[in-house]
């Protein structure tokens, strides 16, 4: 009988272990090191290789998508030029040097500002000339010097080799406010779920969103260490309250080409109300860790049942909305 009681202790700790490190198990699988670059991909009209890793679309007047359609997240940078200076919107995971390319393209000074701080929007060891981030309490409070020590579940760069750096901040962005580049204006919207850091930028005047990894076509990325569901309605909420049914919506992921990957304010709301029947449990899924939920075109990746996070970062609104 003793026997069977310690037995059953140490199935329950390893489960308790298992649990607390479940994201290190998944991401510590991988081996380290980004996987080869694909083919060179057909493209169709508009879209230029800047060299055999980038390919740039202009997809409105002074902004341009950077892809890496070669990398196997197919990312896409976006840089938003003024009259004055311009916005680099994510950087790749820096196998090649996205600044480099974005600083052919126009000649103003460009800030770097990461959607995020996942390892493959960060442009690890680019030399960025200045860097902007979102002015949150939480990352306020770990920056006295204005420099951000990132953790390894904000970076998650160990798959492919990336160790966490610090983030030197040049410029803090405050939610709702607007970032004035000359002649053109970017809102700074709140935009957690993915992450409880994620940020996405609204030209109002072109009526374009850049959405960071919040929402692109494909899997959404929810069960990641500073993911929380709760925070995903909000960060909806947020968009759905700036956009209206012309807006694009430019993510930093695509499935497949052609070109930038876009899409709608309804795309929004159909992850919104995935959400909301997740949470009431009237959506079935599949899988079990992470479970996938079908939300049209896209694929919602989230925790099995008794890790599944409702709570907010900010239960009592969002900063800046
Ligand atoms: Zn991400």
């Amino acid at each position: 009988m003793k026997k069977l009681v310690a037995a059953l202790l140490v199935l329950v700790l390893l489960f308790v272990v298992a649990a607390e490190f479940r994201h290190r198990l998944l991401f510590g699988l991988q081996d380290g090191s980004p996987p080869p670059l694909g083919e060179i991909t057909e493209e169709g009209p508009g879209v230029t290789w800047a060299d055999d890793y980038y390919t740039v679309e202009q997809i409105a007047p002074r902004t341009y998508a950077i892809g890496e359609p070669r990398y196997h997240q197919q990312n896409f940078n976006y840089l938003i030029v003024g009259d004055r200076e311009a916005i680099l919107f994510d950087a790749g995971s820096g196998l090649r040097n996205a600044a480099a390319i974005a600083a052919g393209l126009t000649d103003r000074p460009i800030t770097f500002v990461p959607s995020h701080f996942h390892y493959d929007h960060v442009g690890n060891g680019i030399n960025f000339a200045r860097i902007a981030i979102i002015d949150l309490p939480h990352l306020r409070e770990r920056a006295p010097d204005n420099a951000l020590r990132l953790q390894w579940g904000e970076h998650l760069g160990s798959s492919e080799g990336y160790a966490p750096s610090e983030f030197r901040v040049d410029q803090w962005l405050a939610p709702g406010s607007d970032v004035d580049l000359g002649g053109r204006k970017l809102r700074v919207l709140f935009t957690p779920g993915h992450t409880w850091d994620s940020v996405s930028l609204y030209d109002a005047q072109a009526n374009v969103l850049f959405t960071g990894d919040f929402i692109y076509p494909g899997y959404l990325y929810a069960f990641l260490p500073t993911s929380r569901l709760g925070d995903y309605i909000q960060g909806a909420d947020q968009v759905l309250a700036v956009t209206n049914a012309e807006t694009r919506l430019y993510g930093a992921h695509r499935v497949a080409p052609p070109g930038a990957p876009v899409q709608t304010r309804q795309h929004v709301l159909t992850l919104k109300q995935t959400l909301e029947a997740l949470r009431a449990g009237d959506v079935d899924g599949e899988g079990f860790y992470p479970r996938s939920y079908a939300a049209g075109d896209m694929v919602l990746l989230v925790e099995p049942w008794p890790f599944q996070d409702w709570g907010e970062t900010y239960p009592a609104g969002l900063p800046g909305s």
